[in-house]
C-alpha cells in the first residue's frame, strides 16, 4: 500500500505584504478568520511568526498554541537574510527565538522571502532549531544548495498565490506535488487588498475569497486521504 499523502499547511505570521505595505491588518483581521477555518476543518498548522509580531500580538500567539498549532520562527523584523551582515543575521535569529520561546518550544524556522544564505544554517543549529523550511522547490537555490546539515530541511512546495488561482489551474498544480506537500499562506491574503498598489500576484482574490480557496484546497486534500501534519512532525522525514 502507498504511504498516505502528507500535507503541512503553514502560515507566515508577519506584517502586511512586506516590503510594500505597512501595518498589521493581516494579524488583526486575517488571522482570527484563518484560525476559525483551521479549527472548523480540523487541520493542524505551523505558524512561522516574526519576533515583532509575537511581541505586539501575544494574544494571537497564545490562541494559535491553544488551538494545537505549532509556533515557529520567521526572523525578527522580516528583513531578507540575503541583505544582512553576519552579526545582524545572528541577532535576528537569537532575538526572535528568545521572544517566541517565552510562549512555547520553537524548533522550526523559515526565512523571510524564502531567502537564506547557506552559511546561516549553522546559526540555526547553534540556536537549537531542528528544521528549516527556507527553501522552495520552485526556486533554483534549492537545487544548488545541498549543504550538509544536522537540520532537517523541508522546502515549500508552491508559492502562496497558487492557492488563489482558478480551481482548475490550482488543482493541476497541486495534484502534481510530491509528499510531503508544504503549502504556505500569509494572514494579509485574507484581508481585501485588491485596491492596494501591489503586484497583481499579491493582491488578486485577497479577502474572504482567499479564505474560501484555502478551505477548498484543504477539503480536496482531505478527500484524497491526506494526513495533515505540523512541520515538527517532519523532522527527520525524508524529503529528497
Ligand atoms: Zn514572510
Amino acid at each position: 500500500m502507498r504511504d498516505p499523502l502528507v500535507v503541512a499547511f503553514t502560515v507566515d505570521l508577519e506584517p502586511d505584504c512586506p516590503p510594500y505595505l505597512r501595518g498589521f491588518r493581516g494579524i488583526e483581521q486575517g488571522t482570527p478568520a484563518l484560525l476559525d477555518l483551521l479549527a472548523a476543518e480540523n487541520v493542524p498548522a505551523t505558524f512561522f511568526t516574526t519576533g515583532e509580531v509575537a511581541a505586539r500580538y501575544p494574544e494571537t500567539v497564545r490562541r494559535l498554541i491553544r488551538d494545537g498549532h505549532e509556533l515557529a520562527c520567521h526572523g525578527m523584523t522580516h528583513r531578507s537574510f540575503a541583505l544582512l551582515d553576519p552579526d545582524t543575521a545572528r541577532s535576528e535569529i537569537k532575538e526572535s527565538a528568545a521572544i517566541l520561546r517565552r510562549f512555547a518550544p520553537v524548533t522550526s524556522f523559515r526565512a523571510p522571502y524564502l531567502q537564506f544564505p547557506p552559511a546561516y544554517v549553522k546559526v540555526l543549529e547553534e540556536n537549537a532549531f531542528t528544521l528549516d523550511s527556507s527553501q522552495a522547490r520552485y526556486k533554483l537555490a534549492y537545487y544548488r544548495d545541498r549543504t550538509p546539515s544536522r537540520i532537517t530541511r523541508v522546502p515549500a512546495s508552491v508559492t502562496s498565490s497558487v492557492l488563489r488561482l482558478p480551481r482548475v489551474v490550482r488543482t493541476a498544480y497541486l495534484s502534481a506535488l510530491s509528499s510531503p506537500v508544504v503549502l504556505f499562506v500569509h494572514p494579509w491574503e485574507f484581508v481585501d487588498l485588491r485596491r492596494e498598489r501591489l503586484r497583481l500576484d499579491c493582491r488578486f482574490k485577497t479577502g474572504d475569497i482567499a479564505l474560501r480557496c484555502v478551505r477548498d484546497v484543504l477539503r480536496s486534500y482531505a478527500r484524497r486521504g491526506a494526513r495533515f501534519v505540523r512541520m515538527d512532525a517532519l523532522c527527520n522525514h525524508p524529503t529528497r
